[in-house]
């Protein structure tokens, strides 16, 4: 355990995409796989690190593919917003069994299962040490759960938008398909837009280039990953200014 004096970053927004959530099995949510990267929010939560999470919906429900498929893009959209309020349902329950104090915070209202979104409240939940979870991305179609990560950051005046992969960094190319793809270490927030390398939505690596805040890409997938990198070490690749 480390002391919060040698934190690097000490207030983050960590996005994860739904896709994380449903491990192997393809879709849905897999309680194992939300239970494994609990334990690693669990873990940089006890060192007093102030933590946000947006979660996406992709594993789930993915706006852009029903309305492809003939389905009105805004309903469309809201019923992907609903799906990340229940993977952040998921992500709640699994982070309490491990006794962290959570709240989850919907950008739509749904009073009955969480709080509304209100930013003074949110950043009283963080100095108390909760973790806050911020559901129902922005509230708005046409946006994506990264813009929305991107948004509360910037809201919530965190260090650094940590977005959780299943690879160690940003490549060149899909380390996965091939070989030759190159990994960074550093990047400016120009080299990813005008190169469009597949990190963030554009409009979410913008938002964070006008507030100057970092982004760091790093496997959430690794055990201990996200622990090092607060502190500064592991493998993660930094897109700045
Ligand atoms: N969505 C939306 N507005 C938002 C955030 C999300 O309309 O502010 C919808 C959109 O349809 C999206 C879905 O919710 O496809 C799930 O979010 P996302 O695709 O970002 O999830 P991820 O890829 O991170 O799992």
């Amino acid at each position: 355990m480390t002391s919060t004096s040698e934190l690097k970053y000490k207030r983050i927004l960590l996005k994860v995409s739904g896709e994380v959530l449903m491990g192997d099995q393809g879709f849905g949510i897999d309680m194992k796989t939300v239970q494994a990267v609990a334990e690693e929010i669990a873990e940089v939560a006890r060192t007093g690190v102030e933590l946000c999470l947006v979660i996406g919906g992709g594993n789930i429900f993915r706006g852009l593919s029903k309305a492809a498929a003939g389905m009105e893009r805004s309903s469309a959209d809201y019923m992907g917003m609903l799906a990340t309020v229940m993977n952040a349902l998921a992500m709640q329950n699994a982070l309490e069994q491990l006794g962290i104090d959570t709240r989850v915070q919907s950008a739509i209202q749904m009073n009955a299962v969480c709080e509304p979104f209100i930013r003074r409240r949110a950043i009283r939940h963080l100095e108390k040490g909760r973790v806050v979870i911020f559901a129902a991305g922005t509230g708005a179609p046409y946006f994506t759960t990264d813009t929305a990560a991107a948004l509360r950051a910037a809201e919530m005046d965190c260090d650094a938008l940590f977005k959780g992969t299943s690879v160690d960094g940003v490549y060149s190319a899909d380390p996965k398909k091939d070989k030759s793809a190159q990994r960074y270490d550093s990047l400016n927030y120009m080299d990813v837009l005008s190169r469009d390398l597949k990190v963030m939505d554009a409009s979410a690596v913008s938002l964070m280039r006008e507030n100057d805040i970092p982004i760091v890409v790093f496997s959430i997938r690794t055990e201990g990953e996200l622990d090092k990198v607060i502190h500064g070490g592991g493998t993660h690749t930094v897109i700045s200014n």
